[in-house]
């Protein structure tokens, strides 16, 4: 069946969106460090090998306006004098010359992308993005990320008037960043598994949103070591359950790898197939109430080769619907833990 027999309202899973630019590989690190460009090169390789045909989003900076949704403008302000200069901002997140331009070009080329998602006609896109995002807060650069991409596109989708979003973050960190941009928004539903104890501190099953956000955030951090079998049952008894019922307009991914079993930074257990799974489960769920609308937005995974693996994994999963199965750990006490606070918060 080519793209022009495809009857209207069935969603092509032949092609998909892709943002992507050279000028991201611009954000150098000051000697060694994890987040560096050719994490980038390794995610391309999985673009490359997709059985897909993808279709590039012109890069684009994000405005003051756009940055604003969620960012305090005078942090803008400050981040932007920084351009041009190199240095540390934290003893973990560095700028070097282009840094901050990168960092908006990125930020402004997930908003394209994600207008180009509501737009149609194709619903599902994969954003190679550096610097990443998840842990840059309102008014601070924080753990590798300097402004938060994913907020921002989310924030962006609705000004658009698209009137539920869902952040789904398998990162093996907790975004605190996009936790706290949501935290009394119950129009952006935060999800999050990720390694617990372990940076950045915050994360736990009890921090549920405030106001009318309460229900909105929900947590479930893993012990270390944690595989295959555990992420499947977190996302079967909380992840898929909680953002089925929540049924977003638009399903954005913080699609991290470092949770892989080869990550040097953290401890979790992950194979690429799980990235595949849980990419395939998210994927249905956007089919069946987002007119099929789904991202996944690179954030973490400081491996080179399990970062191509799980991306592609990711991607195949995601656009064909295919993955291998995976065992399930039905007595995990981090995921029954977190399920008990998922269920006496989120808004049945
Ligand atoms: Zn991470």
């Amino acid at each position: 069946m080519t793209a022009e027999t495809v009857p209207e309202g069935d969603h092509d899973r032949s092609r998909a969106l892709v943002v992507d630019d050279r000028r991201f590989d611009r954000h150098v690190p000051i000697g060694h460090h994890p987040e560096r460009p050719e994490r980038l090169t390794a995610v391309r390789e999985a673009i490359v090998h997709a059985a897909a045909r993808f279709e590039r989003i012109t890069p684009r900076e994000a405005t003051d306006a756009e940055l604003a949704r969620v960012h305090d403008p005078r942090f803008v302000d400050q981040l932007s004098r920084l351009s041009g200069q190199a240095g540390y901002l934290d003893p973990d997140t560095y700028v070097s010359k282009e840094s901050v331009d990168v960092a908006r070009l990125a930020a402004g080329s997930l908003v394209a992308m994600v207008d180009a998602m509501i737009d149609g006609p194709v619903p599902k896109g994969v954003a190679l993005l550096r610097p990443p995002g998840h842990h840059a807060r309102p008014a601070r650069a924080m753990g590798f990320c300097l402004l938060n991409n994913i907020a921002v596109a989310a924030a962006h989708a609705r000004a658009r008037g698209v009137e539920r979003v869902a952040i789904v973050d398998w990162d093996v960190h907790h975004g605190n960043g996009t936790q706290e941009m949501f935290w009394r928004d119950p129009h952006v539903l935060y999800v999050s598994t990720h390694q617990s104890p372990f940076y950045p501190g915050t994360g736990a099953a009890d921090e549920v949103g405030e106001d009318e956000g309460r229900g909105y955030t929900v947590n479930v951090p893993l012990a270390a070591g944690g595989g295959d079998a555990v992420y499947a049952t977190a996302f079967e008894r909380i992840v898929l359950p909680v953002v089925d019922a929540y049924a977003p307009d638009l399903l954005l991914v913080s699609a991290g790898f470092d949770a892989s079993a080869r990550d040097p930074l953290a401890q979790m257990d992950l194979s690429a197939s799980a990235f595949g799974w849980m990419a395939r489960e998210l994927g249905r769920l956007a089919d069946s109430s987002a007119k099929g609308r789904m991202a996944l937005v690179l954030e973490g995974g400081y491996d080179l080769v399990a970062l191509e693996a799980g991306m592609r994994s990711a991607i195949e999963g995601m656009l064909s619907g295919r993955s291998a199965e995976l065992p399930r750990a039905p007595d995990d006490p981090g995921v029954a833990r977190a399920e008990q606070w998922a269920k006496k918060t989120w808004a049945a």
